[in-house]
């Protein structure tokens, strides 16, 4: 029992899961249509006051139609965050746009002082479009990524977008329920700040749906778009006719099932994480180069992910996480810098400095909801009796 496997994210089930779910199955919906996929987006768009919500398959596919709805395009440069999961990138390329790298401030979110500089400097603002000098392309979008389910600086950000004319797409796939709590934001949740936000219910995230994903907007317009495209692009129901190319990317019933049970419970979940990050944030204050990186201010994050800062620790970062497997516990690094990946290596990457520094430092440690108080204390115990190599 002592040294039970301590995963470091799963899905909590435990709520109307299997009741809904089973509803959907001996009522025969289990596909696109069916009750549970509206009802979804109605309680998703309630929760963080939207004007609607559009159901889909997973975060990736609602980040491909968040750049088609935002009018991105083959000619078009999005600016995107190195310090992040890949699956916030790779939909620039599917839409054949041009992906500009951009580095992280100390919340681990895109750093606005660098991309306001990046427009000032390396761009030329004329006829109101944004043109970067190296390409001549215009910079038509930012992505802001809310990494761990921390706020990116969205007032800061939403500045530089709205004096450069740009579409801010917010990646919030981490990020459900986090919103600001003062400020000229206060009270608004991340993804709907900008011109439309997307949420993941991959198996990892704070709810999930197996697979899924969410997309809002205050935008009827964009809402409206958005539900085309991602059911197709019918345009006539009975004759089957069709005015774009579109996608399957509607999700199912059973998902939906799923996502309203978990939805249910969200706010629980966010306490119950808030809870044992105190612990651990604690825990870690008497240990000498151990840090959990902290939420913005002004914030009500959701906690989604915790981030230990190995710097000066006697283990370095990949150290601690041999040392946490050798122990039953599962840890891991941060993402690999996506500038640096294969598919990446030709595209412009702006000044990345301190997305470099969180990368060699960063340890994911046990964060699910139904982690208990005991656990924390193993692993906190752990790591401050780690003996040094
Ligand atoms: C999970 C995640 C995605 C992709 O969501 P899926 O539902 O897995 O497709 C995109 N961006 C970030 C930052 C993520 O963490």
């Amino acid at each position: 029992m002592e040294n039970k496997f301590i995963p470091l994210s799963v899905p909590n089930l435990k709520g109307n899961e299997l009741k809904y779910v089973t509803e959907a199955i001996e009522t025969g919906w289990v596909s696109t249509a069916g009750p549970y996929v509206e009802k979804f987006e109605e309680k998703v768009a309630e929760y963080v006051h939207t004007k609607g919500a559009v159901a889909c398959q997973n975060g990736t596919s609602g980040l491909h139609i968040a750049l088609l709805v935002s009018g991105v395009n083959c000619e078009d440069i999005v600016l995107v965050p190195t310090l992040t999961f890949i699956a916030a990138v790779n939909p620039v390329k599917y839409v054949g746009a041009t992906p500009i790298f951009m580095d992280c401030d100390s919340s681990l979110c895109m750093d606005p002082m660098k991309v306001e500089r990046f427009c000032q400097e390396e761009c030329e603002f004329k006829d109101g479009k944004l043109i970067e000098k190296k390409s001549g392309k215009r910079v038509k979008a930012l992505l802001v990524v809310h990494v761990f389910g921390n706020m990116a600086d969205m007032i800061s950000l939403m500045r530089i977008a709205n004096r450069y004319h740009l579409k801010v797409i917010e990646d919030a796939t981490e990020a459900i329920g986090t919103y600001y709590t003062e400020g000229a934001y206060a009270g608004q949740y991340a993804g709907t700040i900008g011109d439309v936000g997307v949420y993941s219910f991959n198996g990892n995230k704070i709810i999930t749906t197996g697979g899924g994903g969410m997309i809002v907007s205050q935008n009827e317009a964009f809402l409206k778009e958005a539900k085309h495209l991602t059911t197709q692009a019918k345009s006539d129901e009975i004759y089957f006719m069709h005015d774009e190319i579109g996608f399957n990317y509607r999700m199912t019933n059973i998902q939906a099932a799923l996502g309203v049970a978990q939805l249910e419970q969200l706010e629980s979940f966010i306490s119950v994480k808030k809870e044992r990050y105190m612990q651990y944030k604690k825990a870690f204050q008497q240990v000498d180069g151990l840090n959990l990186l902290e939420v913005r201010s002004g914030i009500r994050s959701n906690y989604w992910f915790f981030a230990l800062m190995c710097e000066g620790f006697i283990l370095n970062r990949d150290e601690v996480i041999k040392y946490f497997s050798d122990n039953n516990v599962q840890s891991r690094p941060i993402w690999g810098l996506v500038s640096e990946q294969i598919p990446y290596r030709k595209d412009r990457a702006y000044m990345i400095e301190k997305a470099k520094y969180y990368w060699k430092y960063v340890v994911n440690i046990p964060c699910s909801t139904n982690l208990l108080v005991e656990d924390v204390q193993r692993i906190s115990q752990l790591i401050i009796n780690a003996p040094s190599k």
